[in-house]
């Protein structure tokens, strides 16, 4: 065997969260080698419906969200490349059968101001004049002007293409099989027998995550599930935010997004089961055929498209709807970042600076209490 590749820093899973991590740690020139099972990009962050949304998140998620919109605006100067980010805006929409969805939007409003989140509330004849596509049932509006949406096929391998130029290692094709402390490195092994070693380990292995997680003691109540997405033929251009339906009902939940080439990207409502050992995931036709109807509810002029393609991706779960984020409880060296319940493509940019500069520095201040690795322990 040839000897161990070594790094400062080794992260395995190259989704946006690792790909991102890897990029802030070479702009603090620390050394790193990322390992993907597949090619960069491909699982959660590169299936993705493409929303960089904040509004909606947990009050106390706003400042890594924030952190990450800023990186998004600047996302072309910072890869040197386009990933069709579009800040056009995100707008959530409540249905007249549930006037206490309204109300909430506006309590919303009022309390993510204090964490420079600025939202528009919008109804009546203003609604209609400016969105007139909207069906009537649609009540009232609450529209972020400074949010809006990317292309996520390109996002993942951007910041790895980026990394790599900044000198990391992003080793595709190259799955772990085992990784375990050694004296005080970690020591990975992969699939074609090569080791890789480092004084620090980051898991940003999505889905795929609790392996990981066990092997070093702790544990994490993960699930996965696959969001139902598709695509119409092309319209002209003329959709600037991401729409989404505010409800608590699964069904309604639908969303979509105009791209500038003029298909719609329809996501939402119910979801698919998943298979990440295979790293398969079906759709079922009666989600689509479902989530169609939804959107005839929220667009009636969409029902004269076409849908061009439908897929879904294999995205991680937790209970409470938050990641694990931060250093294990366990070991000294080991740090997480996955299980992003559905809106961690927003937060990956922000994610990677996060961990970057916790790994460079030891401290962060984004607040990642909520986050803790240990907040399962008793389960
Ligand atoms: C269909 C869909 C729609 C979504 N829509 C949105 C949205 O609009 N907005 C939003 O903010 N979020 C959205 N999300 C959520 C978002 O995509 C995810 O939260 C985010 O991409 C998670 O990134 P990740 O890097 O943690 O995971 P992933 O992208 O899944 O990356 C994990 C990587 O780890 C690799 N890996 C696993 N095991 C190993 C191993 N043993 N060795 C090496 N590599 C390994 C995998 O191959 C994979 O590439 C959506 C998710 C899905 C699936």
């Amino acid at each position: 065997m040839t000897s161990p590749i070594r790094s400062d820093i080794l992260i395995i899973g190259g989704g946006i969260m690792g790909c991102a991590s890897a990029f802030f740690l070479r702009r603090r020139g620390i050394s790193v080698n990322l390992l993907e099972t597949d090619l960069v990009g491909r699982q959660a962050s590169g299936t993705n419906f493409g929303n960089v949304r904040r509004q909606g998140r947990p009050l106390y998620q706003l400042p890594l969200a924030n952190r990450s919109i800023a990186i998004w605006r600047q996302a072309q100067a910072l890869l040197g490349t386009d990933i069709e980010y579009l800040q056009r805006g995100h707008m959530r929409v409540s249905y007249r059968n549930r006037p206490e969805i309204a109300g909430d939007m506006e309590r919303y409003a009022a309390e993510a101001a204090q964490f420079d989140l600025d939202l528009e509330m919008i109804s009546g004849n203003a609604l209609r004049a400016r969105f007139p596509f909207l069906g009537p049932e649609v009540l009232a509006a609450s529209l972020s002007p400074d949010c809006g949406h990317a292309n996520p096929r390109l996002t993942g391998p951007a910041f790895a293409r980026a990394a790599e130029r900044a000198g990391a290692g992003v080793h595709e094709m190259c799955k772990a099989v085992s990784a375990a402390k050694v004296g005080d490195d970690f020591l990975v092994t992969t699939q074609d027998g090569r080791e890789f070693r480092a004084p620090i380990l980051l898991i940003t292995a999505g889905a795929w995550a609790k392996r990981f997680v066990e092997a070093f003691g702790e544990t994490a109540p993960l699930t996965s599930r696959g969001p139902n997405m598709c695509v119409t033929e092309p319209l002209p251009y003329a959709i600037g935010p991401s729409i989404g339906v505010a409800t608590p009902e699964t069904m309604e939940s639908v969303y979509f997004r105009q791209v500038e080439r003029g298909n719609l990207v329809i996501g939402g409502s119910i979801q698919n089961p998943t298979f990440p050992d295979e790293y398969r995931v079906y759709v079922k036709p009666e989600n689509s055929i479902g989530q169609w109807q939804q959107m005839q509810r929220l667009i009636p002029a969409i029902g004269k498209l076409n849908i061009l393609r439908t897929w879904s991706g294999i995205e991680s779960y937790l209970p409470d709807h938050q990641p694990v984020l931060g250093p294990s409880a366990a070991v000294s060296g080991l740090y997480y970042a996955f299980g992003f319940s559905g809106a961690g493509f927003q937060l990956g940019p922000g994610v990677g600076e996060t961990m970057a500069e916790l790994i460079g520095t030891g401290a962060t201040d984004i607040d990642l209490t909520a986050y803790r690795i240990d907040r399962f322990s008793s389960e």
